[in-house]
């Protein structure tokens, strides 16, 4: 079990640098949610190693990146919040095809820095308004493209600091979905794309407009909150149970796109989830459907 905050003995290395109580409702694009008991933004990717070694073995981590997929309850998350964002931040060209990139770098980033190495296939990362570290964890996609097809190895990191090369066959990827070893989290990989001279940016500015025809962006929004369940879509099935601009305090469904919630300035994280609880209850009523949150919910009640 961990201890009380205070109590999580850190040595004089790490004392100034772990911020304690910090709120989540700052690194998370709902903009709510209540604070991690520690705070942690490594140097680098041996700093990074160094905090976990030393990090006593009962305290959960949260692995955050952008939060942009992210709700923490109000409560608060009792452990150690590590950020790669700002972090993990290496990007490099490795072959004619293929890329080095951290965990930390955002994928928005690696979708423009492709186009300039006259890469193809990496335009879909512009949609994704998260890092390489969420997109691995989620095997995001956006307009037909998808995270772990471009995927040749991982590097990952455990609990004792140490890092190891896996290839993608050692993981269970499925839609929104990656299942790797267990205390075992992303810290870089190594992707492939295609050799494409004539890439230009106004593709993914194309992209970009055309999203913005129909989704709420620049809103506080977590994205899709559902996964789409098998030859359906989310949106459509919440749309025609009625439920666009249904409210629970601060938090509304989006009347632009039925399956992104909205944060209209101060909605908690409580009322967010009570709004997916009635989402997905009115949509089992009334389709027979039951909808799976995409977005992941972590942290305690207030
Ligand atoms: C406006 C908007 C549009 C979006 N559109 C899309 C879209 O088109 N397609 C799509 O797939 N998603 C979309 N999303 C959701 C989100 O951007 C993606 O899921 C993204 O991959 C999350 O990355 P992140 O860095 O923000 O992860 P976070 O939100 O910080 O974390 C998400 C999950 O990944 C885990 N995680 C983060 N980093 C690591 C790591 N290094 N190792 C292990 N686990 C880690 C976290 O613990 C958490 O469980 C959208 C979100 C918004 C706000």
């Amino acid at each position: 079990m961990i201890k009380a905050p205070d109590a999580v003995p850190l040595p004089a290395e790490f004392s100034t640098r772990v911020l304690r109580d910090v709120p989540m409702a700052k690194h998370t694009s709902w903009h709510t949610g209540g604070c991690a008991d520690l705070y942690f933004v490594p140097r680098d990717l041996r700093d990074l190693a160094a905090f976990l070694r030393q990090l006593a073995p009962g305290v959960p981590l949260l692995w955050v990146g952008l939060g942009s997929n992210l709700l923490v309850r109000d409560g608060g998350f009792r452990g150690a919040v590590i950020m790669t964002h700002g972090a993990l931040g290496r990007l490099a060209r490795r072959s004619a095809t293929s890329i080095d990139a951290q965990a930390g770098v955002a994928c928005a980033r690696i979708a423009r820095q492709c186009v300039q190495w006259g890469l193809g296939a990496a335009e879909f990362f512009a949609g994704i308004p998260g890092t390489l570290g969420g997109a691995l964890a989620m095997n995001a996609g956006a307009w037909g493209g998808e995270t772990w097809r471009h995927v040749v190895e991982v590097d990952v990191i455990d609990r004792r600091g140490t890092t190891h090369t896996r290839p993608p066959g050692e993981f269970r990827i499925g839609y929104r979905s990656v299942i790797g070893h267990d205390d075992e989290w992303f810290v870089g990989a190594r992707l492939r794309f295609e050799a494409a001279p004539g890439a230009h940016a106004d593709a993914i500015r194309d992209l970009l407009e055309r999203r913005k025809q129909s989704q709420p962006i620049g809103e506080w929004s977590c994205g899709s909150v559902f996964t789409n369940p098998p030859g359906e879509h989310a949106a459509r099935l919440i749309d025609s149970a009625g439920l666009k601009g249904c409210r629970r305090g601060d938090a509304s469904v989006s009347a632009k796109h039925a399956n992104f919630i909205i944060n209209h300035g101060g909605a908690r994280a409580a009322d967010i989830e009570a709004l997916i609880r009635h989402v997905q209850a009115t949509v089992a009523a009334v389709h027979g459907i039951s909808l799976q949150p995409e977005v992941r919910i972590v942290g305690e009640p207030a």
